[in-house]
């Protein structure tokens, strides 16, 4: 038999795309030479972990492995539904949000269709429509926000989806009721809207709009949320989506039977009950992200306003060079330079002490390289 495998061409229709680049593994940073402690700020977890109840419910469903998990998440989803005031039948579970982003182009998106993506969104949208069939129509964004107004004027009658992520990753602005109301207004009859707030929790601005209300309103969008975040599970994969029955039986129909498995419901469901820990993680990053914003600002660097659990900010510098300076340091944090923002990097906010860490480590870099 021959060796054939190094024959096969890479297919012709993934030329051009790219791959998402997740934050550095703590453990790869820690080997590299030099290195003493880590802190990982590069993608937007929770500081304080799991909450004490998911990690009680993940050693109690241990026993259970060798079974197939509930491919529904029936409990799970009827958890959400009472919690959402919904009907289960218009709650889909994700082995991540990421996994009903890209089922929901999977549902949607034909070869002829496409979809409109703010540039500077959630990378994760234009990869999974590129991926889909290459048709993803990119709208510039205006003062680092989604410009909803130019992205309604972007559908044609080929769009099945439209993308917002807000607040945003990774800017962390958002857009106020009155712009996502408009928004739905303009959907063209076939277009459903998908409001990815995978930061909802931490969302406290009085005007950033709720999109389970337009879900109740029966308005065509589909609201999609996270236990990676402030559950502080995103080792576990769960996400959810809420929607019309009509929506959530055609992700039903093409996600994987087993998507999400049975230690990260057996999680999520426990951690949905401990709104102390969550209450935790919220005050938290109040206090800390308004810090270390400050700190920013007073070491001449500006930030972009955030409603997420992190900041954007333009470094002045090379984020590239920034970037490797930090991690030399053991601080790992994310260069926007793949966003095209050149100069900016995405920083979690984590506790008191990894944020004082970070901060210390920034001076000494900031030190070494010149401001443009
Ligand atoms: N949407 C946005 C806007 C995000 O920032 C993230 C996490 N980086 C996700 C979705 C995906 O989260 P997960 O797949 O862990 O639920």
């Amino acid at each position: 038999m021959k060796a054939r495998l190094s024959a096969l061409p890479r297919p012709a229709h993934l030329a051009g795309l790219d791959r998402y680049e997740p934050g550095l593994p703590i453990e790869e940073v820690q080997s590299m030479p030099g290195v003493g402690r880590v802190v990982k700020l590069a993608s937007n977890e929770n500081p304080l972990g799991p909450s004490p109840r998911a990690l009680e419910a993940l050693a109690a469903a241990l026993p259970k492995l060798h079974r197939y998990p509930d491919g529904p998440a029936t409990a799970l989803r009827a958890a959400l539904a009472v919690r959402l005031g919904v009907a289960p039948s218009q709650v889909v579970i994700g082995n991540g949000s990421t996994d009903l982003i890209d089922l929901l182009a999977r549902a949607f998106l034909g070869p002829e269709h496409n979809a409109v993506i703010s540039e500077r969104a959630f990378a994760r949208f234009g990869q999974v429509v590129r991926a889909r069939n290459g048709r993803a129509r990119l709208v510039p964004m205006r003062d680092s926000t989604h410009d909803l107004a130019s992205m309604a004027a972007a559908f044609d009658e080929r769009t099945r989806l439209v993308y917002v992520a807000n607040p945003n990753n990774p800017t962390g602005t958002w857009n106020r009721r009155r712009e996502v109301e408009a928004l739905i207004d303009a959907l063209p009859p076939e277009v459903l809207l998908v409001l990815d707030e995978a930061y909802f929790e931490y969302a406290d601005d009085p005007d950033y709009p709720d999109g389970m209300e337009y879900v109740l309103a029966g308005a065509p969008v589909i609201v999609l949320r996270t236990f990676s975040k402030v559950y502080g599970l995103a080792g576990a994969r769960v996400g959810y989506g809420v929607a019309a029955p009509e929506v959530v039986e055609a992700v039903d129909t093409v996600r994987e039977p087993f998507n999400s498995n049975s230690l990260g419901q057996a999680a999520a469901l426990a951690a949905l009950e401990d709104r102390d820990h969550v209450g935790r993680a919220l005050a938290l990053n109040r206090t800390e992200k308004t810090r270390v914003d400050a700190e920013l600002r007073r070491r001449g660097l500006t930030t972009l306003p955030s409603l997420g659990n992190f900041l954007c900010v333009d470094t002045g510098r090379d984020a590239g060079l920034v970037f490797r300076r930090l991690l030399e340091r053991g601080v790992i944090v994310r260069s926007l330079r793949p966003y095209g923002m050149a100069r900016s990097l995405r920083l979690s906010i984590g506790t008191a002490e990894e944020n004082g860490v970070f901060l210390d480590a920034l001076d000494a870099v900031l030190a070494e390289l010149p401001s443009d």
